[in-house]
């Protein structure tokens, strides 16, 4: 069977001959980078270097997925927002604004899929279709709507207006729906298999439980109605209290953090979406030892997750040895190898 159509059929929840083992965030690292001699920013921003270092996570490591972009800057990007690069060769982009006043400021325009680095990141998705495609799920990599809003207003003035403006904070969301899902579709249109929505500003950690839910989730299930394909929703930090909000949003996949109970949100999600994750992703892969990965893989293969994946983005420190450690045990399970 090959990745792809495993990853199908776990997405499809029509149970593959074992759970693909794959990362649906960000997968580039710097021991990828020196293999190929190809580094942050360049592959931020060309489309040839960030389909190079997208596909040497299943090249070098074997993981069974490959995406772009690597960061969650270009939606903001786009809509105008200032980027700041790093001067490190692992650095991921973020947006340093100090936030626009209101949301009347904000013009999606209608060229917006000709903005930034959107014409190179949808290049890249061809590339790595025509190349990969027939073995490997490609995946688009797209910001949530509360992200983009936190992004665009800054989130300092998001959390401030959660209590005093709660209307604010839905129009700053609400801006971005059409955009994102109209750069999902592209996307799609290019090769992508399925859409992740990375909503890391939404975590619970930095917002609370009750805040998703009237702050993110509808604008999240909005989107993903309008996205027409597979998308996986991945929310950041602890989710238990919102597992029911993300399963209902109707991804087809949730990826939960490693901080989220994987055995319940497995029993949550029971035939309504597939679950993804929860090996975490700074202790045990970026600071761990192989063997260290072995046993938290084993625990959320025995959790029952349907796709093995890091928790959340992997950082650009993590060890070859340690994440090529968490393919194989998926592979062979309890047996030595
Ligand atoms: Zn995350």
């Amino acid at each position: 069977m090959t990745p792809k159509k495993r990853f199908q059929k776990a997405m499809g929840l029509r149970n593959p001959d074992r759970p693909p083992v794959l990362c649906p965030n960000q997968t580039a690292t710097l021991e990828q980078m020196e293999k190929i001699g190809v580094y942050f920013p360049e592959a931020h921003k060309e489309a040839d270097k960030m389909a190079r270092l997208a596909a040497a996570a299943w090249e070098q490591l074997g993981l069974e997925a490959v995406g772009v972009p690597f960061c969650q800057s270009v939606e903001a990007e786009a809509l105008g927002c200032e980027v700041a690069w790093g001067d490190k060769k692992t650095d991921i982009p973020h947006v340093p604004s100090q936030g626009i006043a209101t949301p009347d400021g904000i013009v999606v325009s209608e060229n917006f899929l000709e903005k930034g680095r959107i014409p190179a990141v949808l290049r890249a998705v061809e590339t790595l279709k025509e190349e990969y495609g027939d073995v490997i799920p490609v995946l688009g990599h797209v910001i949530g709507p509360f992200s983009l809003a936190a992004h665009l207003a800054n989130m300092r003035k998001i959390l401030v207006s959660i209590h005093k403006n709660p209307e604010l904070v839905r129009e700053f969301t609400r801006i971005g729906i059409d955009a994102i899902a109209d750069y999902g579709n592209a996307m799609l249109e290019h090769g992508a298999d399925a859409i992740v929505i990375e909503n890391m500003f939404a975590s619970v950690d930095m917002i609370g439980g009750e805040s998703y839910a009237k702050f993110a989730a509808p604008f999240d299930e909005e989107l993903i109605k309008k996205i027409k394909g597979d998308t996986i929703l991945h929310v950041c930090g602890n989710g238990d209290k919102i597992i029911e909000d993300m399963i209902a949003t109707g991804a087809t996949g949730i990826s939960i953090d490693s901080r989220t109970n994987a055995e319940k949100a497995v029993i949550a999600a029971k035939g309504k979406a597939a679950i993804l994750g929860n090996v975490d992703t700074v202790k045990v892969l970026t600071f761990g030892t192989p063997k260290g990965v072995r046993e938290d893989t084993l625990r959320a293969l025995k959790a029952g997750v349907d796709i093995v994946a890091p928790g959340c983005a992997l950082s650009p420190l993590t060890p070859s040895e340690n994440i090529i450690e968490m393919v194989k045990t998926v592979k062979h399970g309890e047996q030595k190898y």
